[in-house]
């Protein structure tokens, strides 16, 4: 997630580009249309706002939601029947959870709660290495949250869900599919750095900024056309600082501890959901491990940048991404995904 920009290039003639900034998803979304007249443009940001809206709430993991009534009832002795608006996500976040090897790990809830990062202003103190040691230790993992029909139920009492990781992804796919259902075809949807795409801007492609995780700024830009998305999972994003060592938000679920290694990953990839599991997933597998960890979730286009600041990236994307720092990168080019 967290700051892409959109960049606009400066055409001479007006052009039917609708743009509108809402804060949803505690975020600022951008809803960009082109070619739409701005009447029946804002009525589609409107409820594209509403939509945000309402997943937000369903999915909160620590305001009373759905999800949370859910991971309340997770270990009932009869399974539970949560709303049944969250079955599809579900399923899908299991799917793409088993795909990563369990490093996109859903059902660390009981983990992120700890070290703070299911509240608003996350500030420590880390949580002790007795109580990181004991929630790895059980072993949590969405194998053991079973779906059967309607109802969900797990068979171990250390799973508690959060969303977390894919709830900005899946916003953009529900938002991009109701543009189309509106009869919009050329569109983006940027929630905070989650981004997807639909058709052009009239005859050019998408032209999109991928944030510098170093500080303010981009690092490269893209252009994007079609149906595809892009998306940033940052160490930058969410962490405190205490007593001068910094913690960041995305957990290494076999240590327990924030993921070491890498500061950024950005994935290109048509489904913004799966890129969003996906930036998680590779953020925690690091230098080392994000090749196999992307093939195994099927994903070919990826930008990771490590704590040295080299940037790791794959062929596909090294040939399409303008980097738009003064000096080109170190960069190591994998084989092709
Ligand atoms: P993202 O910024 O998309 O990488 O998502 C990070 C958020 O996902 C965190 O704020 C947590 O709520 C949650 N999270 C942290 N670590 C993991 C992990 N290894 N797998 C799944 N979700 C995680
Ligand atoms: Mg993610």
């Amino acid at each position: 997630m967290f700051l892409v920009t959109f960049l606009s290039s400066c055409g001479k003639a007006p052009e039917p580009l609708y743009q509108e900034q809402i804060l949803a998803l505690g975020a600022l979304i951008d809803i960009t249309i082109w070619g739409v007249a701005p009447d029946a443009a804002q009525q589609a940001a409107d409820q594209i706002a509403e939509d945000f809206n309402h997943i937000h709430t369903t999915w909160h993991a620590w305001k009373p939601s759905p999800l949370t009534r859910l991971n309340a009832h997770l270990n009932d002795t009869v399974a539970y029947t949560p709303e049944a608006e969250l079955l599809p996500l579900l399923a899908q976040a299991k799917q793409l959870s088993l795909n990563s090897g369990n490093l996109f790990n859903p059902a660390i809830g009981k983990l992120v709660a700890a070290w703070g990062f299911q509240g608003d202003e996350p500030k420590g103190p880390p949580p002790d290495a007795k109580t990181v040691a004991a929630l790895v230790a059980a072993q949590p993992s969405m194998e053991q949250v079973h779906l059967a029909g309607n109802s969900v139920q797990s068979s171990n009492p250390a799973v508690q869900l959060d969303l977390g990781a894919i709830g900005q992804g899946y916003a953009v796919d529900v938002a991009i599919a109701h543009l189309r259902k509106l009869g919009i075809h050329n569109a983006i949807v940027n929630a905070s750095g989650d981004i997807r795409v639909i058709g052009k801007r009239g005859t050019r492609p998408w032209r999109i900024g991928i944030r510098d995780p170093r500080g303010p700024g981009i690092i490269a830009s893209i252009e994007l056309q079609g149906d595809e998305s892009i998306v940033t999972s940052g160490t930058y994003e969410r962490y405190f600082d205490y007593q001068g060592k910094r913690y960041h938000h995305i957990i290494d679920p076999r240590s327990g501890y924030p993921a070491r290694g890498t500061v950024s990953v950005t994935v290109v990839h048509n489904n913004a959901t799966t890129a969003d599991a996906a930036s998680t997933a590779l953020l925690v597998a690091g230098p080392a491990q994000w090749q196999r960890v992307a093939r195994a979730m099927g994903i070919k286009q990826v930008m990771l940048i490590d704590e040295q600041e080299i940037v790791h990236i794959d062929p596909l994307l090294a040939k399409r991404i303008h980097f738009e720092t003064k000096t080109q990168p170190r960069m190591k080019i994998s084989a092709p995904l």
